[in-house]
């Protein structure tokens, strides 16, 4: 079924009654080509360009619980493409290329919206990072512009620019960045993978990877064991968990990231806003409700809720940089389980065993890396070659030391 306007408007009209489900819902068969373990937005991905680009369309994601229900339905949409290193930079603008296509690549109201996104900075040192951060992204061919006090004031006149303590010099605007609507990311890669032939099995936790002579066979699961020649782990936060089944530690700390909303307001905050000076974040939504976040727990945890501290940490910084949301009522607040890297960056590579595939490290910024990462995977996955824009996120990076570094965990987290 295409959606379009003009099928809301006749549909409407005639009870809603003609609305298909958007995907079946298939029993495993014994046997794939491919098994994708993970039915969050990087595996939806994989196995939407693992059909489109590839063509191969005898494959399986295999969900523990439902699709969309980790934290691709969790976090707090923000979707952006500044990122400063080699490797990141390349990867992220591709990400956002492929964004700006989405709705009509999927037939899907995602609602991306790129309202502009604006890091603010607080002091010389901060601004002269972030003009190299803007001249990073100019020279790959994206958009920065560097705002100046009265920049910001003009833009965003509701902050509190009179405060002494973290005064506010400028900021960063990267007008193509936005947001977009978490959860209809996913149910339309869902739908996408579907009408192209990919099971997508529900409740289906897998709970053991089989292996013979080095080559990955097939997987157990709580619905049966299911054979494939090839496996993909894109498993998010419980990455680690899901490896262990292969035998592999690896280089990953699940921790726990809270994000928050409020009662739904008039339109006030018409672009993301980051406060430079404590990890704070914000947006509004289209229902109205104010959208942010902070930093992580820092506790290593699979619970997908947090705890006060971090709690209390994310209004102070709210109230220092727009004392206004003080009167706003937060709606609700909840976890994702983040699977972090020591250098803050990515992995997409093979593993040790033949047929066995790896995407995770997302950290905090995965939502944004949604469609390169499904373009990267599947190539990987359906040439067994690493896609020139994930060459830089191999596993053997931190046996090796050819880290890159690029948030909060690692040894240059100035440069997140
Ligand atoms: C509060 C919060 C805010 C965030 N904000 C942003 C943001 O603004 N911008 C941004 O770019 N990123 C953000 N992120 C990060 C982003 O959400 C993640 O990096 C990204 O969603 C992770 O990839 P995923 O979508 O595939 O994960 P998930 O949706 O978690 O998918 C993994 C799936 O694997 C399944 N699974 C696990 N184990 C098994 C098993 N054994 N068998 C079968 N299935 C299994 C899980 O049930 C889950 O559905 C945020 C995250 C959180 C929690």
């Amino acid at each position: 079924m295409r959606y379009s306007g003009l099928k809301v408007i006749t549909e409407g009209l005639f009870g809603n009654k003609g609305w298909k489900p958007a995907w079946r819902n298939p029993a495993p068969k014994a046997e794939y080509d491919a098994i994708i373990i993970g039915g969050g937005g990087h595996g939806l991905s994989t196995a939407y360009y693992l059909a489109k680009n590839h063509g191969m369309t005898n494959i399986a994601v295999l969900e523990k619980g439902y699709l969309g229900g980790g934290n691709v339905g969790r976090n707090t949409t923000i979707v952006r493409a500044n990122y400063f290193l080699p490797g990141n930079t390349e990867f992220y603008s591709h990400s956002l290329k492929l964004w700006e296509g989405l709705e009509s690549e999927l037939n899907y109201n995602v609602m991306h919206s790129q309202r502009g996104l604006i890091n603010l900075f607080h002091s010389d040192g901060q601004r002269d990072a972030f003009a190299r951060r803007g001249n990073a992204m100019i020279n790959h061919g994206d958009d920065a512009v560097l705002l100046d006090r009265d920049g910001v004031r003009e833009m965003l006149p509701y902050l509190d620019f009179e405060q002494t303590r973290f005064p506010i010099y400028g900021g960063l605007l990267h007008a193509r960045g936005g947001s977009a609507r978490h959860d209809a990311v996913a149910w339309g890669y869902a739908r996408g993978a579907d009408m192209r032939g990919v099971d997508l099995i529900q409740n289906c936790e897998v709970t053991g990877i089989d292996i013979e002579n080095g080559k990955v066979v097939g997987v157990q699961t709580t619905r049966g064991a299911i054979k494939a020649k090839k496996v993909g782990m894109i498993a998010a936060g419980r990455s680690g968990q899901v490896a262990a089944m292969a035998g592999m530690r690896l280089p990953i700390e699940s921790h726990v990231l809270q994000a928050f909303v409020t009662e739904g307001l008039k339109p006030v905050i018409d672009h993301v806003i980051s406060f430079g000076m404590g990890h704070f974040y914000i947006s509004q939504s289209d229902k109205g409700g104010l959208v942010f976040g902070g930093d992580l727990d820092f506790y290593a945890s699979y619970a997908a809720r947090g705890n006060l501290p971090m709690v209390e940490h994310v209004m102070e910084a709210g109230m220092t940089l727009m004392p206004m949301i003080g009167r706003a009522k937060v709606l609700r607040s909840w976890g994702g389980i983040m699977d972090m890297t020591p250098d803050g960056s990515p992995i997409i590579d093979k593993t040790h065993i033949e047929g066995l595939y790896i995407d995770c490290g997302w950290n905090y910024g995965g939502f944004k890396a949604v469609p390169a990462s499904g373009w990267c995977m599947s190539h990987l996955m359906a040439t067994d070659t690493t896609h020139e824009l994930a060459k830089r996120f191999r596993l053997d990076r931190f046996a090796t030391g050819h880290l890159l570094d690029e948030e909060g965990t690692g040894s240059q987290h100035n440069q997140h």
